[in-house]
């Protein structure tokens, strides 16, 4: 009975699952998306505690209850005292934790598919060797996403330094990591002995965090929404591992959704994933950067922007990191307001890796409550910059940076970048004359058209709003 009622309820929760991913693919219908997701899940944790109740008693409701109050308080605390700019590096953690679970789960599956009473159902239904397979594959990924989302977690938070590390044949290192690995596979499969696991395990754990050092400042978009997809895997390799269908269902539609986030992310920097795991890309553009002299900058004041701004017809903001360690979206929120009332169109342009975070722009102009329609991606707005008066470059850089597209040998050439350049006039909000994350100097700045307005975004545009 009890045993019907929890499959029931994993369709259920899977299919919410489903329901929560179709709704965050738009801003319109984001928060019901949520909304789903919630309800998947704690129909899904009930189901469980229901059936782990039903096998493992009293004492297992018990164990379960204080280990879910423990990470419960602890998840909310950090939730709390967490800064928007701040969840990139948090979400690296978390996926670190996915990893290691899957690590725990493998492990525990080994030890467990010894007892005698295990041993007998694997036996019974030849699925010994399959099981041992599965538990090789399940710590094989979660032991690379472990590894991996520290180092990204490192890098993200700039404890790490973001250019890559470049070991001498490092794909060849990869590659032979690999290949040893699937030689371990077949020893464990074969023989159940516990060396090949463990020989494999350290080389899982350093190959996911030589995956990651190596790659460079400009791809970490990719390795973000890579190791998502990873942490998704792991999950369902777990699932396999314990027989439960809904942690296979909802893992698989982790690891295919970042899978296709990759892609999408992939798009946006106009690079292969193969290239991007061969690494280097951003690598030591501050050296480049530097090498070069663009002449001088021009600066400005907020007065003088304001009036720029009056006698603008099309207005034009991009946003990037800088807007979100200012919190400057709410005066930018007023700012679009009262240039609207003025009959001044005013649009976004949002590039797909713009902060830190996919799709953080985006969340933070919904969170100052911008209408949607005037936020536009980078291919529904880059033809029409030569059209438009005034752009505000408000925080972003590499996403604006015109090297990427006119410098072949700028490390960050090719990736797409919003065409700021062709405006009547580009100011740029900044504190100073830094690189961005990539760490590539911005030929932007030392432009004709271009003039910078120093000092933190939130003052600045404050006031502008002021001034108008
Ligand atoms: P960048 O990181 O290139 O530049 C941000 C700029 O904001 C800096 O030049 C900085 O200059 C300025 N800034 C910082 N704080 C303030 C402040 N308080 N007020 C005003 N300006 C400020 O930003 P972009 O958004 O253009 O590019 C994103 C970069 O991050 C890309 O390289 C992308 O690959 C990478 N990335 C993106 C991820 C994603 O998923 N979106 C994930 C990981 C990395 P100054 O210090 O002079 O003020």
């Amino acid at each position: 009975m009890i045993e019907t009622f929890v499959q029931a309820a994993y369709i259920v929760a899977a299919l919410l699952f489903i329901l929560a991913l179709a709704g965050l693919s738009k801003h319109e219908t984001g928060k019901l998306g949520n909304a789903f997701g919630i309800a998947g899940m704690a129909l899904a944790i009930f189901a469980t505690i229901l059936i782990a109740t039903d096998s493992a008693g009293v004492g297992g409701l018990a164990m379960i209850i204080v280990a879910m109050a423990i990470g419960a308080s602890i998840g909310i605390w950090r939730a709390l005292k967490v800064e928007m700019t701040e969840m990139p590096q948090l979400i690296a953690m978390l996926h670190s934790f996915v990893g290691l679970a899957a690590m725990l789960v493998g492990f525990n599956s080994y030890v467990e598919a010894h007892q005698p009473a295990r041993r007998l159902e694997l036996e019974s239904l030849g699925m010994v060797g399959v099981h041992a397979g599965e538990i090789f594959v399940g710590i094989f990924i979660g032991a690379v996403t472990f590894t991996g989302s520290i180092i990204a977690y490192l890098k993200l938070s700039a404890r790490m330094k973001s250019a890559p590390l470049n070991l001498p044949r490092h794909n060849l290192i990869n590659l032979g990591a690999i290949v040893v690995s699937l030689l371990l596979m077949i020893w464990f499969v074969n023989s159940e002995h516990t060396l090949p696991l463990l020989i494999m395990t350290i080389i899982a754990l350093a190959l996911g965090a030589h995956l990651v050092a190596a790659i460079g400042g400009g791809d970490m978009p990719v390795v973000v929404s890579m190791l998502n997809s990873y942490s998704g895997w792991a999950a369902a390799a777990a699932g396999f591992m314990l027989s439960n269908d809904l942690l296979i269902v909802t893992g698989a539609l982790v690891g295919s959704s970042g899978a296709y986030l990759s892609y999408i992310m992939c798009k946006g920097m106009n690079r292969s994933f193969i290239n991007v795991i061969a690494g280097g890309f951003g690598s030591d553009g501050a050296v480049t950067g530097e090498a070069k002299d663009y002449g001088e900058h021009r600066e400005t004041t907020a007065v003088e922007v304001a009036e720029s701004l009056k006698n603008a017809k099309n207005v034009i903001i991009t946003p990037g990191y800088g807007m979100a360690v200012a919190q400057a979206q709410y005066p930018v929120a007023t700012l679009v307001q009262k240039l609207r009332e003025k009959g001044v169109n005013v649009r976004f342009g949002i590039h797909p890796v713009a902060g830190r975070l996919p799709g953080h722009m985006n969340v933070l102009l919904a969170e100052a409550k911008v209408p949607y329609d005037i936020v536009l991606e980078l291919d529904e707005i880059n033809d029409d910059f030569d059209e438009t008066d005034v752009v505000l470059v408000i925080g972003a850089n590499d996403t604006v940076n015109p090297a990427a597209a006119e410098d072949p040998s700028s490390p960050i050439a090719g990736m797409p970048v919003l065409h700021v350049w062709e405006a009547g006039e580009v100011v740029v909000f900044k504190r100073s004359m830094n690189t961005g994350y990539a760490g590539v100097q911005n030929p932007l700045f030392f432009r004709d058209n271009t003039v910078m307005l120093f000092g933190d975004a939130k003052e600045r545009v404050d006031d502008i709003v002021a001034a108008l």
